[in-house]
């Protein structure tokens, strides 16, 4: 975790002046992936990484942004803000100001240095802790106030129309809407949220598997045409549905063979993975962590066979994690094809499982794996560097 006092320091030697600290956090997701795009329910909870962002304001209209991650300085101006060309890292904090503004928030200009500890590209969601993270800081520098939902809102605008990634609203909504000791069950139609209390006694083991495949972009986007085209066939039998969210198993077996087998397959997770979400919730209500973790253990098979955006890492290091003594349950996290899984591990437990995954999935493939302890953290916010307590 970064030390906010250095970076006030770092942004001092670079740009001359002292500057007020903003982080917002990465996520996991407990349950219900790729159900934000459809309208359903998700489980996420912040973690304790974070997008660092020191700021200052200008008294002329510019943005200098600097990135410690990429070690490198953009500059750009608040009345035409265009995007960095393709792939880079600057369309996130660019794109965020031009949501903003076209919201009519009325943004100064702001010199801003970022530093992040949240894996980039590992299906923790660094891209949207560094947009709420400038999101809030830009705000904040301007005397503007907005809800956090509507952060969230124009962060996934950003992501949506200026990055050009197609994703729903859960990673801007945990960034934003992250409690400390609690996961969050959204409902991505309507955005109501209630927090859920994560068990006593066990703790957030999130295993990186250090690969990232090249085709994960296209795939993401490609299932989401997939979940669209299953809506389009439904409705011609289910006129009231707008979103897979809206379909019942029994409606979709009924009605089987108006779809292809892929698109039946990728409905098929959806639907069953909403139902698993609602069912997580009332297992965690009712302290059945047993059946907390089959349903892990079911919606990670799910993503493997019937939506396909696992691949044998992340199946690997599932099903290394899942023998381990004190395992409640254990899946991949994110958009797939890489980054991390998820696994709830007894306390006392936690040592020995880091080790036994570790040196197991080495000698199975070779990398590394990171392997990361945390508990559920809070959502954005402005870091009192001078109190001790926020500064940890
Ligand atoms: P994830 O959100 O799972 O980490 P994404 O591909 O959605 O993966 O977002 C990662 C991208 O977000 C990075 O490649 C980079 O462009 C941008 N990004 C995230 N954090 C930072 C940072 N600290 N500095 C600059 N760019 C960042
Ligand atoms: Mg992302």
């Amino acid at each position: 975790m970064r030390d906010p006092t250095h970076l006030q320091e770092k942004f001092r030697a670079r740009f001359g002046t002292a500057a007020a600290i903003y982080r917002a956090p990465g996520r996991v997701n407990l349950i219900g992936e790729h159900t934000d795009y459809n309208d359903g329910f998700v489980l996420p909870a912040a973690i304790q990484f974070y997008c660092w962002v020191a700021a200052a304001p200008r008294s002329d209209k510019k943005l200098l942004i600097h990135s410690e991650n990429f070690n490198e300085t953009v500059e750009a101006n608040l009345d035409s803000i265009s995007a960095a060309g393709k792939n880079h890292w600057a369309n996130y904090p660019l794109g965020v100001a031009w949501a903003l503004q076209s919201a009519g928030k009325r943004l100064n200009g702001a010199n801003l240095l970022i530093s992040g500890d949240v894996p980039l590209g590992a299906g923790l969601s660094s891209s949207a802790a560094i947009e709420v993270g400038v999101g809030f800081a830009l705000l904040c520098q301007s005397g503007c106030t907005v809800k956090r939902t509507e952060l969230a809102l124009l962060c996934q605008k950003a992501e949506n129309e200026f990055v050009g990634a197609r994703c729903g609203i859960m990673d801007q909504f945990i960034a934003c809407h992250g409690k400390a000791s609690f996961a969050l069950l959204l409902d991505c139609r309507s955005l109501d949220s209630q927090t859920a209390q994560l068990p006593a006694g066990v703790q957030l083991v999130i295993c990186n598997t250090m690969v990232k495949h090249e085709l994960a972009s296209g795939e993401y986007n490609r299932r989401r045409a997939e979940c669209e085209e299953g809506v389009r066939a439904l409705r011609v039998v289910l006129p009231q549905i707008r979103a897979l969210r809206d379909v019942t198993i029994a409606q979709l077996e009924n009605h089987c063979s108006l779809l292809n087998p892929t698109v039946y397959s990728r409905c098929r997770h959806v639907v069953t993975e909403n139902e698993r979400t609602q069912e997580a919730i009332r297992a965690l209500d009712t302290h059945n962590l047993r059946e907390f973790g089959r349903l892990m253990r079911e919606s990670h098979r799910s993503l493997r066979d019937d939506y396909e955006v696992s691949c044998k890492e992340l199946d690997l290091l599932v099903e290394i994690a899942s023998a381990q003594p004190g395992v409640v349950g254990a899946r991949m996290t994110g958009g797939g094809f890489g980054g991390c899984t998820i696994n709830l591990v007894e306390s006392s437990a936690v040592e020995v499982f880091k080790e036994n995954v570790a040196a197991k999935y080495r000698a199975q493939t070779g990398l590394n794996p990171e392997i990361y302890v945390s508990p559920a953290a809070d959502g954005v916010q402005q870091v009192d560097v001078s109190s001790r307590e926020s500064a940890q």
